[in-house]
């Protein structure tokens, strides 16, 4: 056999047939993509945190259970004695371990729909079958079919970021709630963008024995530390940490985040003004031709003048400003980009070729 040969023995057609996961180059842009922080360090603080690193001892292995993060996150994060936390190389990571504990059990995973993809992707990957289930045309959950699909689909785990990713929005509390307590599937509630909301669900894990709460540093500003939690009741926790892979947490992102989180004012500066400047692109965008949809993250669902979507984001593109495209992912994402918040002048740029390309199509 030649190589291909072998390759098309070994590699599941279903790979074969799918697409890494994609992300363009940006060098040199306006990144309004991706959800992370736009703001650095002061020079300062990056050449202590130069320091800090430089004291790693790399030939040793990490801290497996990463005590120093793990005390100055929960103290920051106010994360109550009774629950535990397991740590993930991202929150994908802790996505991944969730959905391979349901491999060959026949229990599917569910997330809304539209929502973040990696909760499919994964599903997909581990063969996990997976569910889709609806929001009404407010982007909420759906009660009766969330009830109904969880049901029918004999649900292991199902996903729901809280605010959700594409859309923004926060769901009402009150059909969480109903969803949750009429399951027996596990809820993981994903507060990915906990940093610009005042939503907070930390006390249902302790509240509701099916409920364990995912956060990231990804959105805060530490997206390049890869560092995501698992927050939940010791016995949940104690049962998917075995099947975390050892020292899944390196060094330098162990020693980065706790020097983070020693200057967390600035990370809570940093998102503060995220949230003001969340505030004032909101208004600044409805006065234009296009639709806001209200946001709790640090992102924005804008609906573009019919048809025009792609050509705009191209537009966009063009002179180097890079927004998410949504059109074409999903039927309730027609005509949408996904902008996310930068600082005001990268607003303010976004802002001035959103009139002139708004403006050509009228
Ligand atoms: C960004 C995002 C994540 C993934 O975060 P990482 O910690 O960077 O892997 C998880 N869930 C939602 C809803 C997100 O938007």
């Amino acid at each position: 056999m030649n190589r291909d040969q072998f390759i098309q023995r070994i590699i599941p057609q279903s790979i074969i047939e799918s697409a890494a996961y994609q992300v363009v180059d940006s060098t040199g842009m306006i990144k309004l993509d991706a959800m992370e922080n736009p703001y650095s360090w002061p020079d300062a603080l990056r050449s202590s945190l130069a320091n800090r690193l430089a004291a790693c001892e790399l030939n040793r292995y990490p801290d497996p259970s990463a005590r120093a993060v793990r005390t100055s996150i929960k103290s920051w994060m106010k994360i109550p004695n009774a629950l535990s936390v397991l740590f993930g190389n991202g929150s994908d990571e802790i996505i991944a371990l969730l959905i391979s504990s349901l491999i060959g059990s026949g229990r599917s995973v569910c997330a809304p729909d539209p929502s973040f993809v990696m909760f499919k992707v994964l599903a997909k990957q581990f063969r996990v079958p997976f569910h889709a289930l609806p929001l009404d045309e407010e982007m909420d959950l759906d009660t009766g079919q969330w009830i109904e699909g969880l049901n029918s689909n004999d649900a292991g785990i199902v996903f729901v970021p809280q605010p959700n990713n594409p859309t923004g929005n926060l769901f009402t509390d009150g059909r969480l709630r109903a969803v949750v307590e009429s399951t027996d599937a596990l809820v993981v509630i994903d507060e990915a963008y906990t940093a610009f909301t005042d939503a907070d669900y930390i006390d249902w894990a302790e509240k509701y024995p099916n409920v364990l709460i995912m956060r990231t540093l990804s959105k805060i500003g530490l997206a390049g530390s890869r560092f995501g939690l698992l927050i939940g009741a010791p016995e949940w926790i104690s049962e998917y940490d075995k099947l975390r892979l050892p020292y899944n947490i390196n060094t330098l992102s162990q020693a980065a985040v706790v020097f983070a989180l020693e200057h967390s004012e600035i990370l809570e500066e940093q998102s503060a003004a995220i949230r003001s400047e969340r505030q004032r692109l909101t208004l600044e965008l409805g006065h234009r031709n296009v639709k806001v949809w209200p946001s709790e993250a640090n992102f924005i669902l804008v609906e573009m003048p019919k048809g025009r979507a792609f050509e705009i984001f191209e537009g966009l593109k063009s002179v180097n400003i890079l927004v998410k495209c949504l059109d074409g992912v999903h039927p309730a994402l027609a005509d949408t980009l996904r902008i996310t918040v930068g600082i005001p002048c990268e607003s303010d740029a976004m802002l001035m070729v959103l009139d002139q390309l708004l403006d050509i199509g009228r």
